[in-house]
């Protein structure tokens, strides 16, 4: 190659940082990582930063990777040989999107906002993300009496397992501080995680009933209602709660809008072949993609080894690929430090013709139990 490839990596989630640092290996790859304050964020972290017990910047690091050049600022508009970021394009050789899903930030209108002719009059606040979780935990912390709603808006949204954990750990937090407080978990779903199976839905539901909180199952919120504040079900069950914590609807990031299929992930996810690319010529990776894993973080580098792997493939630079199949490993908060992991494989190859195998973990500490050590990783991946 007569002169260094210019590569663009969009986002600094586990799919873009493990892309970055795929594609960096090679001399003859020059690659700018372009993500909004140019830092990464571990979303594990929405939980104990809710509850006040760790800071935001437990969980958000500045990026650093030798020899990747880190743009602060989020990208505007992409294409297959260009980026744009402040208004002025960029021509590259190759990009790689993984900006995540994207969180309706309309629901509820803003961060905050008290019903507005609601006989409950409660507060109610949108999750899913560190700043969210940090907005949100002064009003939690001064909650002690009454019931918290938690409400999962739509079947397609980061980590399943991820809203037990919170409702468990909210309930446990009650418990110790002697609050008279009632958690609730409102979802759509039939059942949690009914694909994977493996008795998986049935270990969220009892460890989440045994830790005292209330599940309703096929409870789907109005989201029009939610938008002004209100909680109430698509069926007109209103429901009277002082603070409501909501599970945001997760959409297609406006950067990759033209590109979903409308048949696959509730029209959400964007298709790609083998090497990752879309029909539009950009590598997408990451909860972005169509694909038969779960939203997590070791499917997220996965494929985004697998795109950087074709980006290069592109730029005629020969690699041996890396991508395996994902263990993807869920850390279901149980309240008070611990954590039971839920650790997936593929024995038997790729879902849907290969079965997941799948071990549910005893709730164990944080620093026995795996999930320190994947916070570790995570700080690995972002910085040197
Ligand atoms: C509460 C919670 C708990 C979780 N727990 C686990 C767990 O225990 N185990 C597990 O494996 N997974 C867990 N997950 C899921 C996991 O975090 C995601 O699957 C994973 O982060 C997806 O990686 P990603 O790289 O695709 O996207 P993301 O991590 O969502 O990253 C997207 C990146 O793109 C950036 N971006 C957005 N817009 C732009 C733009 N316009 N331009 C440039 N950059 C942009 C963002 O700032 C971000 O850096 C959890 C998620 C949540 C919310």
């Amino acid at each position: 190659m007569a002169s260094r490839a210019k590569a663009a990596v969009i986002g600094a989630g586990p799919a873009a940082l493990a892309a970055a640092r795929r594609l960096i290996q090679h001399d003859d790859v020059g690659v700018t990582l372009i993500a909004p304050g140019g830092s990464a964020d571990l979303l594990a972290g929405v939980l104990p930063v809710l509850t006040s017990d760790r800071p935001v910047d437990d969980f958000r690091r500045p990026v650093s990777i030798d020899g990747v050049q880190v743009v602060a600022a989020p990208a505007e508009s992409i294409r297959a040989n260009g980026v744009q970021v402040e208004g002025q394009w960029t021509d590259v050789d190759v990009v790689i999107a993984a900006p995540g899903l994207a969180l309706d930030r309309q629901v509820p209108a803003s961060a905050s906002t008290t019903a507005a002719g609601s006989s409950s009059g409660h507060a109610m606040f949108s999750l899913w993300d560190l700043d969210g979780a940090h907005a949100a935990a002064p009003a939690v912390a001064a909650f002690e009496r009454g019931v918290i709603d938690i409400v999962i808006s739509s079947p397609l949204y980061r980590c399943p397992p991820a809203p037990y954990g919170l409702a468990m750990r909210l309930a446990t937090r009650a418990t110790s501080l002697g609050l008279d407080l009632q958690v609730r978990l409102s979802t759509p779903e039939p059942r949690p995680l009914a694909a994977i199976g493996s008795g998986v839905s049935e270990f969220l539901d009892s460890a989440a009933r045994s830790s005292g909180v209330e599940i309703r199952y096929e409870w789907a919120p109005d989201i029009e209602a939610m938008r002004q504040g209100r909680l109430v079900s698509v069926g007109g069950e209103e429901s009277e709660s002082g603070l409501v914590l909501v599970i945001p609807p997760h959409h297609v990031h406006p950067l990759l809008a033209d590109l979903v299929d409308p048949t696959v992930g509730f029209g959400q996810l964007v298709p790609v072949d083998a090497n990752g690319c879309a029909a539009n010529g950009v590598f997408v990776a990451g909860d972005a993609v169509a694909s038969p894993f779960p939203r997590a973080s070791a499917p997220a580098v996965m494929s985004g080894l697998n795109a950087a792997e074709g980006a290069l493939a592109r730029l005629g630079i020969d690699v041996l690929p890396t991508a395996s199949l994902p263990e993807p490993d869920c850390f279901v908060d149980r309240g008070s430090g611990d954590y039971s992991r839920i650790h997936i494989s593929y024995p038997d190859g790729a879902p849907p013709a290969g079965a997941p195998h799948v071990v549910i973990g005893e709730a164990t500490p944080a620093a026995t139990g795996g999930f320190d050590d994947a916070r570790q990783r995570w700080a690995e991946l972002a910085g040197d």
